[in-house]
């Protein structure tokens, strides 16, 4: 299903022309518009899902396999060194086009693209509680 209001149904099928890697069935590939680095891309499915937790099975593992393929190619043609693959669920993780993304993140020796976390220690507290209720 498609949603009217939502910019990315709207890349997603061309209902906009963005620059586009890739596209079958079930997705396009874009670049994006305001780009960590040089080559960041977009995989978007075709049809509206708001996140990850509304994908079927089977889309999910199509994506990842998706990712795999595009990271495999654009590092042969971007000569990158690497690359994060990020996919965000709900505003407070950063999620703020709510059209299911992944991001393909290509990153370069030296570049100064911001990803990252302050680590703390697992406390025996937490790993207790979670491995009591999971
Ligand atoms: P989020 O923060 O939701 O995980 O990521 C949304 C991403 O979509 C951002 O990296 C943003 O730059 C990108 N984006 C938002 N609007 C557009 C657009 O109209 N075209 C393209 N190509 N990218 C967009
Ligand atoms: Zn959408």
């Amino acid at each position: 299903m498609k949603n009217e209001n939502c910019i990315f149904c709207k890349l997603a099928n061309g209902e906009i022309p963005t620059a586009t890697l890739y596209e079958d069935e079930d997705f396009r590939v874009i670049l994006d518009a305001n780009p960590a680095s040089k080559g960041h891309a977009l995989i978007l499915p075709k049809e509206h899902y708001e996140n990850l937790y509304e994908l079927s099975d089977e889309l999910a593992a199509k994506i990842l396999v998706l990712a795999k393929k595009m990271i495999i190619k654009l590092t042969d043609v971007l000569e990158c060194d690497g690359y994060n693959v990020v996919q965000n669920n709900g505003e407070i993780a950063g999620q703020t086009v709510f059209h299911f993304h992944m991001h393909l993140i290509p990153r370069y020796k030296g570049d100064h693209v911001g990803l990252g976390w302050n680590k703390t220690e697992l406390t025996d507290e937490d790993k207790d509680d979670i491995l009591s209720r999971i």
